[in-house]
């Protein structure tokens, strides 16, 4: 049989409502078979009166989870048009398939949720007669008794759109509920209410003037073409836009962006959350006026919601904002760009675990929108697919009028303890922010830490612990032990280097306030500013630091990634990273790649005025393909040694990866479920195409007393690791033993 006898569609009523998780089932109608689609808009009978209530079906199956008895069946489609919400379902129905998530974490992701409490409204004074009828009446109103009432009569005569409102009116013309019976009663004015959708722009920025287009560069001008003669292809691919920082994407975005609202359609852009700062956001506000809007983590659920309103109006033109703002109910999406593709902020932490590149992809599939993606230094994924083709791959390899990039200097940390410089400033970078002072120019230390357990390394050689199977580094567990977080791996920490015979070895640890020490130390006069997240713990804090810094209220700037994102600080000229290795040690196969994002994100914060820019790398591995492509600012040289490694080890883009996410209350409990897990796995894959690995720990082994666990499957197809998932999904389901154990998925 191919198709079961009776197909059940789960219905949910109102979508809108945050109730997300009440869904029901219906029987669908023969005639609907094969048309009806998740996101569809149908007529149901509901609850004992059989009401006639409209519906969205989510999902549909062979199975329902209702007695048969009890099922009513659908009565029909309520409009065969798509509607903003039946399409948002139906991209949730695919993010559940393609993620492995639950239907109802999916829905949460793309339906924006209506607030509880009801919407502000606004009063406003309005005319209701002619301005002739005002006029007169104006005329009449004469004598002391009358003043109050001509004034208020006069500002809303006077004012720009007709009308004032109603808090103006009783604050500053002291106009009453009495005054107000007298005009209404004469026919002259009256009260309008309107629903106040929030602007989450600063007003500042709302009445920002825009500014005349830029011309662009030659350079931009091709990379514009090109991507346009790629539109008028019958099926035009995603575009890969590879341009060095300041080489001016944005101006070649807001340049797509004009085509495409010319044409009456719609854009998103996406940008980090953490590049999302006044400067950005203003750039597009002078450009397209009030068409923008934004979003952002710190908007309240209501203002987001505001958003999307505005957006279906067809109020706004632009949304900028972080991976969500690509759930934005745009009538006639044109084009998603993604800026900074390559940053981990586009992977969603939370199930559904979607990365926003594929999902911008398979939107504009579905709308016949259009992709553009940037970076200095695109992911390795993006870059493999713009190489076979499957993308578009333009470059702006040269810095707006010629502004020159940063010198690089690479200093062996393993030299300065040779040298007996047991600091973590180097001698070269030291004389070189002595130096800075001396100018009034600024500096930026970096530490490109990430808050994991450290790895163990030797402070002679550079000797870094790493796992003998899956070319990661160990990290340091409680009572000594070296663990990798791939495969499961233990080892006991050793006394002595294995490589070197030196006793100086440890976990590697350096923070943000212990640099701060010692730079005070080192040049007491010297005004400096931290950031990290101890320090931006406030809200506005952030933004509050990097502007002191950018108003040149202190010297040096510490802190961790986040300084060397979004702003522009002209007053920089040297950038000093303490210790790549940080970030390249960090137990995850993708840390040689961050690492040399994060170097060249670091030094192109050198030097973005006048003045050439200098950066300097510390490390115990100058050597390593990494720091010395970062240096040279050639991306293409460390695009082919990664490309290898990944080849080599099988990890993605070369393959697929899967991560099963279990985490348990019980420790034991997790461990058995795990290996029963494993075993199931090897069970199904008996041909051998899937490399299973582990189960290990999860690189956070325990939060809150949870304990996490994680188990790698690798195969070239996703399909078969989609399959697998379906098939995990079903066994978790049927076995008591993995009763309170909470499964997600991660596909890579
Ligand atoms: P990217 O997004 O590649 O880092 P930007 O678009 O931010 O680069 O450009 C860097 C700087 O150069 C910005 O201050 C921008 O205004 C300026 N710029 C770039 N292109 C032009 C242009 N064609 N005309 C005027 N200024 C430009
Ligand atoms: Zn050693
Ligand atoms: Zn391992």
């Amino acid at each position: 049989m191919d198709t079961p006898d009776t197909i059940y569609a789960e219905v949910i009523i109102d979508i809108t409502a945050g109730e997300l998780d009440r869904s029901f089932s219906y029987r669908v109608p023969e005639e609907l078979v094969g048309t009806l689609r998740p996101g569809m808009v149908v007529q149901v009978p509901f609850g004992k009166g059989n009401r006639i209530k409209k519906g969205y079906c989510i999902s549909l199956s062979g199975e329902s989870h209702c007695e048969e008895d009890k099922i009513k069946e659908i009565l029909g489609l309520a409009t065969e048009e798509e509607t903003t919400e039946g399409r948002l379902v139906d991209m949730a129905s695919w993010m559940k398939e393609t993620y492995g998530s639950t239907m109802i974490q999916a829905l949460k992701t793309v339906l924006p949720i209506r607030e509880k409490v009801s919407r502000q409204q606004k009063r406003y004074i309005v005319l209701s007669g002619t301005r002739e009828e005002a006029r007169a009446l104006l005329q009449e109103l004469s004598g002391n008794r009358c003043k109050a009432r001509r004034r208020l009569l006069e500002a809303v005569l006077q004012s720009e759109d007709g009308r004032i409102s109603c808090s103006e009116a009783v604050k500053e013309l002291g106009a009453g509920r009495k005054m107000l019976e007298f005009f209404e009663e004469r026919g002259i004015l009256k009260i309008q209410e309107e629903e106040n959708l929030r602007n989450p722009l600063s007003t500042e920025q709302q009445g920002i003037q825009t500014e005349e287009r830029k011309e662009l560069t030659s350079g931009q001008k091709k990379t514009v073409q090109e991507i346009l003669s790629e539109w008028g292809k019958p099926s035009p691919r995603p575009v890969l836009i590879h341009g060095v920082t300041g080489s001016g994407k944005t101006e070649v975005y807001m340049e797509l962006i004009r085509h495409v609202i010319e044409e009456g359609k719609q854009a998103i852009v996406l940008i980090p959350e953490i590049s999302l700062t006044y400067q950005t956001v203003s750039r597009f506000c002078r450009q397209f006026g009030d068409r923008v809007s934004v979003q952002n983590s710190r908007l309240s659920p209501g203002e987001r919601y505001d958003q999307f309103l505005r957006a279906r109006r067809g109020e706004i033109s632009v949304m900028v904002g972080p991976r969500s703002a690509l759930f934005t109910p745009f009538e006639n999406l044109g084009l998603i760009v993604m800026d900074e593709e390559h940053e981990t902020a586009y992977k969603s932490e939370h199930s559904p675990r979607y990365h926003a590149r594929d999902v911008a992809i398979h939107l504009a599939g579905r709308e016949g929108a259009h992709v553009v993606l940037g970076s200095a230094t695109p992911s390795l994924e993006s870059f493999t697919k713009a190489l076979e083709g499957e993308y578009l791959l333009t470059e702006l390899p040269a810095r707006y009028e010629g502004r020159e990039l940063p010198v690089v200097s690479v200093v062996d940390l393993r030299r300065e303890l040779k040298n007996g410089n047991r600091s973590i400033l180097s001698r070269e970078l030291g004389k070189e922010m002595e130096d800075r002072l001396i100018k009034g120019e600024q500096t930026m230390l970096f530490l490109n830490r990430r808050g994991y357990a450290g790895f163990v390394s030797c402070r002679s050689c550079g000797e870094v612990m790493e796992c003998p199977h899956c070319a990661v580094s160990l990290s340091e567990h409680q009572g000594g032990r070296l663990v990798c977080h791939y495969c499961g791996y233990e080892t006991a920490k050793p006394l002595k280097c294995p490589q070197c015979g030196s006793a100086y070895i440890g976990g590697f640890k350096a923070g943000t306030q212990q640099v701060q020490q010692v730079v005070g130390k080192m040049f007491p006069k010297a005004r400096i500013l931290r950031m990290d997240s101890d320090t931006t713990r406030n809200k506005g804090s952030y933004e509050s630091i990097l502007s002191a810094f950018a108003r040149r209220e202190a010297d040096i700037l510490i802190g961790t990634q986040m300084i060397v994102k979004g702003h522009d600080f002209p007053g920089v000229t040297l950038v000093g990273v303490i210790a790549a290795d940080l970030s390249l040690k960090d137990s995850d196969y993708r840390s040689a790649e961050r690492t040399y994002q994060l170097l060249t994100q670091a030094a192109g914060r050198a030097g973005r005025g006048e003045r050439q820019g200098k950066a300097v790398f510390q490390t115990y591995h100058p050597e390593h393909y990494s720091i010395r492509t970062a240096a040279a600012q050639d991306y293409a040289g460390f695009y082919r040694e990664e490309i290898s490694f990944r080849r080599m080890m099988d990890y993605p883009p070369a393959a697929h990866m899967m991560a099963v996410l279990a985490s348990c209350r019980e420790e034991e409990r997790l461990s058995l479920a795990m290996e029963y897990l494993a075993l199931y796995v090897r069970k199904l894959s008996r041909d051998g195409q899937t490399v299973i690995i582990g189960p290990a720990p999860a690189a956070v082994s325990k939060i809150k007393d949870i304990y996490h666990q994680v188990l790698y499957l690798k195969n070239k197809d996703m399909k078969v690791l989609s399959a697998l998932r379906r098939n995990l999904d079903r066994y978790v389901e049927i076995n008591s033993g993995f009763r309170g154990i909470y499964i997600q998925y991660d596909m890579q």
